[in-house]
């Protein structure tokens, strides 16, 4: 018999390729399925950036780069932070990872010991706490309530503390519920961590895609000591259409980093050195094409928002920002005979030909998540399908 690590085998299989790879067993089948469960952006990456990873490798950049990046594309970042947050950092407070992901299990392998608890808002990424059980820490979920727009209280914060408290993450905007914590609701959470001395890790990998009049505000910059605080997560995957090509960051504590790059230096040694250059021409060159990408997923939300509202026995905090719709689909369920929203979910996709992602993997099974990842077309055609299949069995 085989013998795995006890670690790998404490890992919760993901709900998210499950489902993806069931839809993809249908669609080779001949079915005519649609996905909605995409986590990236549907547009190519911009023209200019694919031509500066063309030229960087016609150079020769084609080589090992310091662990931690390129001095170039650190500069980059720490322009963009400036420009951004008006944040000041210096290289030694920022590395280049191989995408944030990556990002992310460098920091929990590097600041948690065994048993070291992280707070993890609920509903959350899927990788969150998996990331946390592999460096030996414990997820302690808080639950946002669906009144409270999913979002988590100073008071709740305060009721998860314990002296095993390492770290909270903070993602906003949300993955899978698109929300933004505004600066006042942040305060109210940095105030608590800076006086119980918790780590705030910042993921703010959604941050250019916010819509209506709401504003995406980094909690490290809300005062000089909430930035010591807090390390920020981000990168080029979600903003500039570039997920494939792994590139993402963390800027903070100057330990912190440096342990993460000694770790890298360990493990992959650097990030791509093609990606990077594209990264660098991500940051530094025309921010136009993340804008017209913003304004697609805006004009899908408004469309779809309405009409996916309008299938009875579906609820859904209206996002403000990412690209997923989460619906309370429990009474939907119900009311077409179905014990519960991980079965609605496998009947939406062999019976209604359309693919989306439980709740139950993010922590709240009432709900779904769909990207609108896709184009229009696609996606009216899937909310159309989801109501006519739900209609028949009223
Ligand atoms: N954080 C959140 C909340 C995400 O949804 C994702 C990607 O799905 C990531 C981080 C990782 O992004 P990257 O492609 O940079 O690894």
């Amino acid at each position: 018999e085989l013998k795995l690590a006890n670690r790998v085998m404490a890992l919760t299989p993901s709900t998210t390729l499950a489902i993806t790879a069931k839809a993809k067993m249908l669609k080779e089948q001949g079915e005519d399925v649609i996905g909605l469960g995409a986590g990236e952006p549907d547009f190519n990456t911009p023209a200019h950036i694919l031509d500066a990873a063309f030229r960087s490798m016609n150079e020769g950049h084609t080589k090992y780069t310091p662990s931690a990046g390129l001095p170039a594309l650190k500069k980059a970042i720490i322009d963009k932070l400036q420009r951004d947050h008006g944040l000041t950092y210096k290289p030694n407070e920022i590395i280049v990872a191989n995408g944030a992901k990556h990002a992310l299990y460098t920091l929990f392998q590097v600041i948690l010991n065994d048993g070291d608890e992280v707070i993890i808002p609920s509903p959350y990424w899927v990788s969150y706490p998996e990331q946390v059980k592999l460096a030996g820490g414990v997820p302690v979920y808080i639950e946002g309530s669906e009144e409270n727009q999913f979002k988590i209280t100073p008071d709740q914060l305060q009721n998860a503390i314990t002296n095993k408290t390492r770290a909270i993450i903070i993602n906003s905007p949300s993955n899978p519920t698109g929300v933004i914590y505004t600066k006042e609701e942040l305060q109210g959470i940095g105030d608590i961590c800076l006086r119980e001395n918790i780590l705030i890790i910042s993921d703010e990998i959604y941050e250019k895609l916010i819509y209506g009049h709401h504003k995406h505000i980094s909690i490290a910059q809300i005062s000089p000591e909430l930035k010591e605080q807090t390390i920020i997560i981000n990168g080029v995957s979600k903003s500039h259409s570039m997920t494939g090509w792994r590139i993402g960051y963390a800027a903070g504590n100057k330990q912190i980093i440096e342990a993460m790059t000694n770790l890298a230096s360990h493990s992959t040694s650097n990030p791509t050195t093609t990606a990077q250059f594209a990264a660098i021409a991500a940051y530094n060159g025309p921010q136009e094409p993340v804008e017209e990408m913003r304004q697609a997923f805006e004009d899908r939300l408004e469309i779809i928002f309405d009409q996916l509202v309008s299938i009875p026995g579906f609820t859904c905090v209206k996002p403000q920002g990412a690209f997923y719709l989460f619906p309370n689909v429990k009474e939907a369920a119900q009311q077409t005979g179905y014990p519960n929203v991980d079965e609605f979910v496998e009947a939406l996709l062999v019976e209604a030909k359309v693919a989306v992602i439980p709740g139950s993997g993010f922590g709240t099974p009432d709900n779904i998540r769909l990207s609108y990842a896709t184009s229009l077309e696609q996606l009216e055609e899937a909310v159309g399908r989801i109501h006519r299949f739900v209609n028949s069995k009223l």
